[in-house]
């Protein structure tokens, strides 16, 4: 089971093993990934009835799917709607916080922190699981519980670095009250699995906040970024994946990266568009179990929260969220912001949501189908999944995927090389045979949508 589900990359390293099983423990591998470990590898047996919870409590083995459990949760709430894309939902929204500085501390509109903030100010929970800065020396963040509204601000903004759950989970066992828990879509699923087997669980984590997520990233990512900014592997100690650029459009951020360049401690700003790794398309350092998942939009969460990447609010540089609202106490939350103009939001329909994640969808649901294909025809097991295994697809989104892979695949390995001749050259030059191949199709792909275009109009 765990070859299975490891070495076939299907494992998104949350941490729900570890907290199914206290043989089990979570590491990062060389690649900046986490993974389940045997804490004592001599002990490495377990009962049928060990094995019955670690299967259901894994995504990608479960025999409950995000329909399956989202149906549990939501389909009884009045008045709640269906949506193929979107799962479940009672409201839809796009807007941002007007309320104090939620939106300018945040990586959209700043929703992520004041929902959290709400529930704690209406006595709905006693703490929130979310990222914030690790002291501990192999990671720059790891999930933690803040109890106060100082620390759940302390703690906004988006990280593109891997996190797993399992100490704070296990706290929350420990530590009776009650809590919610914002993570990516396998999080949320595999807390919901894990809340299944677990009664404590299912009573404590009260709420939970579901981001979009494009692809996992892993801690390569944050490290060649900074890289990029004159800071070697290892000097990197602050990373704000979304800074905010006051006259850019919202989808064109910084980052901002503290670490010890020639023994002074600096900071540096840079716009992503002058960095390798901009392009979430072309996905470097992605976690290859992102390519195995079909929900997109969290469907398990009680309230999904996403970037408004739609063209008529990023202009703003203030950023949006995209918001699907599932839970009956989240809606009331924000109807009675929208009353006290606390937030500043406007009612949109299903397509206008989706619209904000096509790309995302057409990659994570719909070419889905190829990959598992690929998978089978190569002889690998695969996760039941909504979408089926299928070849049919036009022959340069196939391509394009054929490339997504070979970057996901081989990338980690030339940056191990690299970062052994601390020589980031060597990296950018290893790389690009690949990213050309990839931008190459899309440029031919641009280039004969125009011609069509032109055709077209000449008729
Ligand atoms: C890896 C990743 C990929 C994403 N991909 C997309 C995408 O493709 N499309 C899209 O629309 N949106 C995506 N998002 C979500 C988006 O970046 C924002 O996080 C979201 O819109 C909430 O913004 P906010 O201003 O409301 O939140 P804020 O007020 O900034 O609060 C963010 C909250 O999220 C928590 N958080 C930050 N990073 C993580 C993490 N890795 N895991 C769990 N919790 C975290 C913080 O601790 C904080 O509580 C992604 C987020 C992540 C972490």
């Amino acid at each position: 089971m765990y070859h299975q589900l490891v070495d076939n990359h299907y494992d998104f390293g949350t941490g729900s093993w570890a907290v199914a099983n206290n043989k089990i423990q979570m590491k990062l591998d060389q690649y900046g990934e986490y993974h389940p470990y045997l804490v004592d590898p001599k002990k490495s047996e377990f009962s049928e009835s060990e094995l019955t919870t670690l299967k259901e409590t894994c995504l990608s083995l479960s025999s409950k799917n995000e329909a399956d459990i989202s149906k549990e949760l939501y389909a009884q709430i009045p008045h709640i709607h269906y949506n193929q894309q979107l799962g479940y939902y009672s409201d839809l929204y796009v807007g941002h916080v007007t309320e104090g500085d939620f939106r300018a501390n945040g990586s959209s509109g700043g929703f992520g922190t004041w929902i959290f903030k709400e529930l704690l100010a209406n006595h709905e929970i006693d703490g929130v699981l979310h990222i914030k800065p690790s002291n501990k020396p192999d990671k720059l963040f790891e999930y933690g519980i803040s109890r106060t509204v100082d620390e759940i601000i302390a703690g906004a903004k988006t990280k593109y670095y891997p996190v797993e759950y399992s100490e704070v989970i296990k706290t929350v066992k420990q530590q009776p009250g009650k809590y919610a828990i914002i993570g990516l879509p396998s999080y949320i699923m595999e807390i919901r699995l894990l809340a299944d087997q677990d009664p404590i669980l299912k009573e404590r984590i009260k709420y939970t906040i579901g981001l979009v997520c494009g692809h996992q990233k892993s801690t390569k990512f944050a490290e060649f970024l900074a890289w990029q900014c004159g800071i070697q592997p290892g000097d990197l100690k602050t990373i704000n994946f979304r800074k905010k650029l006051p006259d850019a459009p919202a989808s064109q951020y910084a980052i901002e990266v503290t670490g010890t360049i020639n023994g002074e401690e600096k900071s540096i700003v840079k716009p992503m568009k002058e960095l390798v790794g901009r392009d979430w398309g072309e996905a470097l350092f992605k976690v290859r179990a992102s390519d195995f998942t079909d929900d997109v939009m969290n469907e398990t969460a009680d309230v999904t929260l996403g970037d408004a990447w739609l063209p008529e609010y990023t202009s703003d540089s203030k950023g949006n969220n995209v918001i699907i609202v599932r839970h009956p106490v989240i809606k009331a939350i924000i109807e009675a912001g929208i009353k006290d103009g606390k937030v500043k939001v406007d009612k949109v329909d299903a397509a206008t949501i989706f619209r904000s994640q096509s790309s995302h969808y057409r990659h994570t649901r719909v070419e889905l189908g190829y990959r598992l294909y690929k998978q089978i025809k190569a002889g690998h097991w695969v996760p039941q999944k909504r979408t089926q295994p299928s070849k049919n697809f036009p022959w340069h989104r196939r391509k394009i995927q054929d490339e997504r892979e070979a970057i996901c695949l081989k990338v980690p390995e030339m940056y191990l090389k690299a970062v052994a001749k601390n020589d980031l050259n060597y990296f950018l030059q290893e790389i690009k045979p690949l990213r050309n191949a990839y931008q190459k199709l899309y440029r031919n792909i641009h280039r004969v949508k125009r011609v069509t275009q032109l055709l077209h109009l000449k008729k």
